[in-house]
């Protein structure tokens, strides 16, 4: 069995200059609101079997976005409401802690690791 996947005791707010995720492990991550767009999980955004869209980059997604409000589905995502009236993705913890994150410590973790085949 997986070991348990920590979940976010604190969520910061979509006011803030970047997202803040402090976990029940005590990491603590950040993410840019642009960064999470760019990597919208949604089906649209990342396409489904059969469909693949061209990927997102800061070249589509303006660095000024915003999410207008997030909140919690269920106990394993949250999800955003962006100012381009996109919110149909769901970031999942294990998105957002494994994959998203960008601390330090992360973003160099996952540079030591052979970039993943897409
Ligand atoms: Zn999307
Ligand atoms: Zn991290």
């Amino acid at each position: 069995m997986a070991p348990k996947m920590p979940t976010p005791v604190q969520v910061g707010s979509v006011t803030d200059k970047q997202l803040t995720i402090t976990w029940s492990d005590g990491h603590r991550s950040n993410y840019s609101w642009q960064n999470l767009r760019i990597n919208c999980p949604c089906a649209a955004c990342r396409g489904e079997f059969g469909y693949r869209p061209p990927r997102l980059t800061a070249q589509n997604i303006p660095p000024t976005i915003r999410a207008m409000s997030m909140g919690r589905v269920g106990a394993y995502a949250l999800r955003f409401s962006w100012s381009d009236n996109h919110d149909t993705g769901l970031y999942t913890f294990n998105l957002l802690r494994n994959e998203l994150c960008e601390c330090e410590e992360c973003v160099r973790s996952r540079s030591a690791q052979a970039p993943a085949s897409d």
